[in-house]
């Protein structure tokens, strides 16, 4: 079997065997990884304690077939303020549990281990009300799903919107209203997330327009999630 190291944010775990682990981990360059942490549930464990949700981490990985095996970690930022801060912490576990949803196993995805350790980092040094809202437009954005946020997404006219419809992915005009009303104000700071204004979306303190961003982002999230387990077919064999 042959070891390979690599950076990683741990994105969950689950109770494996007597004793052991399995870590979720989402690696710079070999993507998703599935790992046996052996021992971690026996004794206090000191390579568990480091691969707690949203740990970065240094990790050597022994190869195997289906599963890899956890040789050594090293914790790279353990983000201690972010887990001491119940909202941020909430925050930063709706990131780790998306983006477990989301990406394949065993297939490099480089710029969202990229956007996943940014954001948890920038979690970490500051509360954001948009933190989450950014994180998850993003990351639709990187997924293909960049919402049309200047013309009505149903009749292509380009006066006022009125509406956002996150199955049709945009803005709707008033004739073609369909989803939940959107404002202008809550319209221009999806447009600052999206168009690499980032900071200045996150300087943001809360309103009626961050709070509504909020929100559509978790639909629009809710939406897609479902979307793709749809296409892997997850609810049609429970029908
Ligand atoms: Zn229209």
């Amino acid at each position: 079997m042959s070891v390979y190291r690599d950076k990683a944010v741990v994105l969950g775990s689950y109770k494996f065997g007597e004793a052991d682990r399995v870590v979720v981990l989402l690696t710079e360059n070999h993507g998703k990884i599935r790992a046996v942490a052996k021992g971690v549930r026996k004794t206090k464990s000191s390579i568990g304690a480091r691969l707690e949700p949203m740990s970065h981490v240094d990790i050597s990985l022994r190869s195997g077939r289906e599963l890899d095996t956890v040789d050594q970690v090293k914790l790279i930022y353990a983000h201690q303020r972010l887990r001491d801060d119940f909202d941020r912490l909430r925050q930063g576990l709706s990131m780790v549990e998306a983006m477990n949803k989301i990406t394949p196993d065993r297939e490099p995805v480089q710029h969202l281990y990229e956007l996943l350790s940014r954001a948890l980092h920038a979690l970490d040094e500051r509360p954001a009300p948009l933190m989450l809202a950014a994180f998850f437009w993003r990351l639709l954005s990187i997924e293909g799903y960049t919402p049309q946020l200047d013309v009505c997404v149903a009749c292509g006219e380009e006066g006022e919107l009125v509406s956002f419809d996150v199955v049709e992915g945009g803005a709707h005009c008033g004739s073609c209203r369909t989803g939940v009303p959107i404002s202008a104000p809550s319209l221009a700071i999806i447009r600052l997330i999206l168009g690499g204004r980032m900071n200045e979306a996150l300087a943001m303190p809360e309103s009626m327009a961050v709070n509504e961003v909020n929100h559509l982002a978790m639909e629009a999230m809710e939406a897609h999630l479902e979307r793709r387990l749809r296409s892997l077919g997850v609810f049609d064999r429970h029908l």
